[in-house]
């Protein structure tokens, strides 16, 4: 086991110390952070100038602008452009260490975070913790769907929707038989809320606009999009004169909407639908999850150790000031959370992990009462098309052409680093006025990594344990 600081310390440190080297022989106060998502992004800069040491564990090695995960799927936008390195982010926050990990346990008595990596098992000691782990695709009690019909919640899962995408049109492209080549050019989305209504309208744009030219057996514009939902309107988050709005775009777009429908079965070439007591099958090899989240594992883990409520999607109930009930030192925030019925945004994901981080601040500084989590609605913006969004702040309603604007400045401000900033600009140049996308590349193993991966990954042999090596044990 690695040493442990004592017990939280009430007293008050005024400058940031390099992690590890507190000097004087003083040990900083610890803070793990689970997750470099919004949430746990967010926290860790909000400690940058405390004297406490942070130590950052994610499974991937960058941070991920989800909201855009679409646009790396329709060959807008490079992977690289979404999803800076985590390390890069916090190059200059030095009481902050990042360690690459798949946490996969952790210790309420001991306060201690287990995670692994390639085979490697390293366990943290922590005082406080932050667990912002987020939440990943849920296909409702049938995970074998995600199989043909990969969600949209990873650089990974954008990668091979891409491939996806793109190897159905060359696919269509010699394929001689007319029922499959008509199956090869039907794009279905599962699920209306924002990511699904994106990704819709991309494929749409994509099909009718960018690759008209490109083939010579085939018309892409001819290809099918079906956006499926068992909710009776699209975007059911946002008020309903923009869900009609949008609606109408998407159909002006080519984009099948059809409402109160439920999937009931998917596999390699087709989707089965059920609406109302009809069922149906839709011959199709293209299918992207946009439906349902699940919250990850770890909150099931966390409830389990402490008792605390978990939510049908696995968010845990935390107390009015986002911690575990029983134990203050630990906070659960962003997409795993479940608190006064937040819905699971990035805007929520940063506010509480910042208010989580200032919760350990003032108890630092001898303060200890609690304070509790409020949230401030900034609105919500989703993307139809090219120079058509629709967003909602309060009672102002924008559509069209004045929310594009909006909703790109609002991506432009909050995509994490100035040299992804300009690149994206530089992008969204390419494709909104020359209509071209920049990120056509695919490769075989993107669209057939995952299987083989996933098997390598079952089989790997057992980890081997190691206590952090940067502690003094
Ligand atoms: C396609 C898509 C579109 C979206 N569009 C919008 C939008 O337009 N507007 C909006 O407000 N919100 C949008 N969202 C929702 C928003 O992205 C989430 O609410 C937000 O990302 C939640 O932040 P988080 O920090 O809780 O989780 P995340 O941002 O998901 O971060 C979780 C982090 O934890 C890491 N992690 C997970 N498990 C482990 C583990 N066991 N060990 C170590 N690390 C782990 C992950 O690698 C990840 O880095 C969208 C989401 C998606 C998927």
């Amino acid at each position: 086991m690695p040493t442990r600081s004592g017990p939280s310390s009430p007293s008050v440190q005024q400058s940031a110390t390099p992690a590890g080297a507190s000097g004087e022989g003083k040990a900083n106060h610890k803070v793990v952070i689970v997750g470099a998502g919004f949430a746990g992004l967010f926290a860790t800069k909000h400690l940058k100038s405390e004297a406490v040491d942070v130590t950052v564990i994610d499974r991937t090695t960058h941070h991920l602008f989800s909201p855009l995960l679409y646009q790396v799927a329709t060959g807008i936008l490079s992977e690289g452009e979404i999803a800076p390195a985590i390390r890069d982010v916090l190059r200059a926050q030095h009481n902050a260490r990042v360690v690459w990990g798949d946490v996969v346990d952790v210790d309420l008595d001991e306060r201690t975070v287990t995670s692994r990596s390639m085979g490697h098992e390293l366990v943290t000691a922590y005082d406080s913790l932050i667990v912002a782990a987020g939440a990943r695709s849920s296909y409702f009690g049938h995970d074998e769907f995600g199989a043909h019909a990969p969600g949209l919640k990873t650089i990974d899962d954008a990668m091979e929707v891409r491939a996806r995408i793109f190897g159905a049109f060359e696919m269509a492209e010699i394929e001689s038989d007319p029922e499959r080549r008509a199956a090869w050019l039907t794009f279905v989305v599962v699920g209306a809320g924002p990511a699904g209504v994106e990704m819709a309208g991309q494929i749409a744009e994509l099909s009718r606009q960018s690759l008209r030219s490109n083939f010579r057996s085939i018309d892409p514009r001819k290809a099918r999009i079906l956006l499926l939902d068992g909710a009776p309107r699209i975007l059911g988050a946002f008020d309903e004169s923009l869900s009609k709005k949008a609606a109408a775009q998407l159909r002006r777009l080519g984009v099948e909407i059809e409402l109160g429908a439920i999937v009931t079965g998917v596999d390699a070439e087709s989707i089965e639908v059920k609406s109302g007591e009809e069922s149906r099958t839709v011959r199709t090899m293209t299918k992207v999850w946009a439906a349902g989240i699940q919250a990850s594992s770890l909150g099931a883990l966390l409830a389990r150790r402490s008792g605390a409520e978990l939510t049908r999607s696995g968010q845990v109930r935390v107390t009015p000031d986002c911690s575990l009930p029983g134990h203050r030192e630990v906070f659960v925030v962003g997409d795993m959370m479940a608190l006064d019925h937040l819905p699971g945004l990035a805007e929520v994901a940063m506010q509480s992990g910042r208010h989580a981080a200032s919760e350990i601040r003032r108890r630092l500084e001898g303060d200890t009462g609690t304070r509790p989590f409020h949230y401030l609605d900034l609105g919500s913006l989703a993307a139809i098309s090219r120079f058509y969004a629709v967003g909602q702040r309060g009672r102002v309603r924008l559509s069209g052409a004045p929310g594009w604007i909006v909703w790109l400045t609002v991506h432009l401000v909050f995509l994490t680093g100035f040299k992804s900033r300009a690149d994206a600009l530089f992008h969204w140049i390419i494709s909104l006025f020359g209509r071209a996308r920049a990120e056509r590349t695919i490769t075989r193993r993107q669209g057939l990594a995952r299987p083989p991966l996933e098997a390598r990954c079952a089989t790997s042999a057992e980890p081997k344990s190691q206590s952090e090596p940067w502690s003094d044990s």
